[in-house]
């Protein structure tokens, strides 16, 4: 029983860059269970207000919500380290599983842009992987490189917002392509043939509207 659930396997290490970190003793499986945080839920306002080495422990949980242990009380899941490459991924809001197999002696690390949003939290990293993106932001949720990798092993909230970022894309797209074939619709005479030959105007002519609005949409879009 304790604030936190560490699988067995996991222990605590010294860790040159960071202090200490978690560490596999043995080889853990691809989608294994790793830790479950616990602590005490406090709003960003409240979290503003603590002292910055007392924010260290929280973990953003949800739009206006973390997850905080206290100083004295850190333990265990609380050394999980950030890396630009991670082994671990979470798995709703307050629980990591591994990404993929981790090897015995293999430090256990998520990406904190997997749950943290909150811009004042930004850091630099020196994770050493090829992918170290150097600065870590609340803003690289953003990343559609991140967005893709961590399908599905964001914090609910996050994925929540990458899925209405997504909709939003989708729908300026639709409707962008409305625009578009409502200006083919407008030009789509010999006098507004200037985006295609004088080659492709004739035959097109010859055609039915409809098949025409659509053979100069692709014009449009080239
Ligand atoms: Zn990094």
């Amino acid at each position: 029983m304790g604030p936190h659930f560490l699988a067995e396997g996991l222990e605590i290490q010294e860790h040159s860059a960071a202090g200490r970190g978690v560490f596999a003793t043995r080889r853990i499986a691809a989608g294994s269970l790793l830790s479950v945080w616990g602590g005490w839920i406090i709003t960003t306002a409240e979290l503003n207000r603590l002292r910055k080495t007392e924010q260290t422990y929280a973990v953003q949980v949800e739009e206006d919500l973390y997850l905080l242990t206290p100083r004295s009380k850190v333990a265990g899941a609380d050394f999980i380290n950030h890396s630009c490459d991670p082994n671990a991924g979470l798995e709703g809001s307050i629980s990591l599983v591994a990404l993929r197999d981790i090897e015995a002696g293999e430090e256990v690390c998520y990406d904190y842009a997997m749950a943290d949003s909150n811009p004042h939290l930004g850091f630099d990293c020196t994770c050493g992987s090829p992918l170290c993106r150097r600065t870590v932001t609340g803003e690289d949720w953003r990343s559609l490189r991140l967005q893709q990798t961590y399908e599905g092993h964001f914090s609910p909230y996050l994925q929540r917002r990458v899925t209405a970022e997504r909709e939003r894309i989708a729908r300026e797209a639709v409707a962008l392509q409305a625009q578009a074939q409502a200006v083919v619709a407008q030009v789509g005479t010999p006098q507004g043939g200037a985006m295609a030959s004088n080659e492709d105007i004739a035959p097109i002519h010859r055609m039915r509207p409809r098949v025409r609005k659509s053979v100069k949409l692709v014009a449009v879009q080239r």
